[in-house]
């Protein structure tokens, strides 16, 4: 079937050794069964390489080296695999990173907020309503009662309304959804008990207030929010579902909006983007936390 995407998504390319934050360094890849065959099949060369890198013990995946770093990531920040074969043999995982996708009667990709260069485009495009074609997909349309992407275009017109404001028309969002804010030591608890990835973020998520909304940068926390429910809003399953995954939106922007607070440079704003995705949104354990 067709493949549709927010229109930036052409603007991606992996910037790989100019890339501040690489996500060969920090997460443990699992190997699909298709990729681990053609490893075993190499018989030469890097090959036998990339066999005793790889742990067979539950999932198959790769051992991590000294600093959490992947074995075949070089010291210029490039990908042995790549260097020694092609892109071809890259496990599925890799292949696709930061790559999601939404199925509902259509499939639509994006590009996930974790990876740097993503968090920059998504933060300085303004178009993130335009959903183009991208190309086909080898998958089904999946029979569905309730389609998701009816309420996020009706959130989206909310959000792209210029005659109110952002922050009155995020309230309009609120009322009209039925999403309660709840209070701030609700969710300083919850954010105390989550799993970090670095320490330092957890420090950080502390500063978590609703009442801090900044002025100047309404633009990135629009297009953040946007982004998050392009994510997570998509593959809702019923009206409630819906505000459900909404509301765990709207606590990413709050969450956004309190870490930018006295934040002015945008390189740290896309960077602080780009770490509560990582903390948040890539652990399906904190996602569930943050979503009632
Ligand atoms: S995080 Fe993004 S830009 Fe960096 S190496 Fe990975 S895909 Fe490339």
């Amino acid at each position: 079937m067709k493949l549709y995407a927010p229109s930036y998504y052409k603007d991606f390319k992996c910037i790989a050794d100019k890339c501040a934050h690489n996500c060969c360094i920090g997460w443990e890849i699992d190997i699909d069964e298709i990729s681990l065959e053609k490893y075993k099949s190499l018989k030469n060369g890097y090959g036998p390489t990339i066999m005793n890198s790889i742990s067979l013990e539950d999932t198959p995946h790769f051992k991590l080296c000294k600093g959490d770093r992947c074995p075949h990531l070089d010291e210029n920040g490039l990908c042995k695999i790549i260097l020694n074969y092609n892109k071809d043999y890259l496990c599925q995982i890799c292949a696709q990173h930061p790559r999601f996708y939404n199925y509902t009667t259509e499939a639509e990709v994006g590009i996930g907020m974790s990876c740097p260069e993503s968090a920059r485009i998504i933060l300085t495009s303004q178009n993130y309503d335009e959903i183009i074609e991208v190309g086909r997909i080898d998958e089904d349309p999946i029979d569905i009662d309730f389609d998701g992407r009816v309420l996020r275009g009706e959130v989206y017109q909310i959000l792209k309304n210029t005659t109110q404001g952002y922050e009155n028309n995020l309230e309009a969002i609120y009322s009209k959804y039925q999403i309660d804010k709840k209070n701030d030591s609700y969710w300083l608890e919850i954010l105390d008990t989550l799993e970090y990835l670095d320490n330092e973020s957890k420090l950080l998520f502390q500063n978590y207030s609703s009442k801090k909304r900044p002025r100047g940068k309404e633009k990135y926390q629009e297009r953040f929010l946007a982004y998050f429910i392009y994510r997570h809003c998509t593959e809702a399953v019923d009206y409630e579902d819906f505000c459900k995954r909404l509301s765990f939106c709207l606590f990413c922007e709050r969450l956004l909006a309190s870490l930018i607070y006295n934040e002015d440079d945008l390189d740290k704003i896309v960077d602080i983007a780009r770490i509560i995705s990582a903390e948040i949104e890539y652990s399906e354990e904190n996602t569930s936390f943050l979503t009632y």
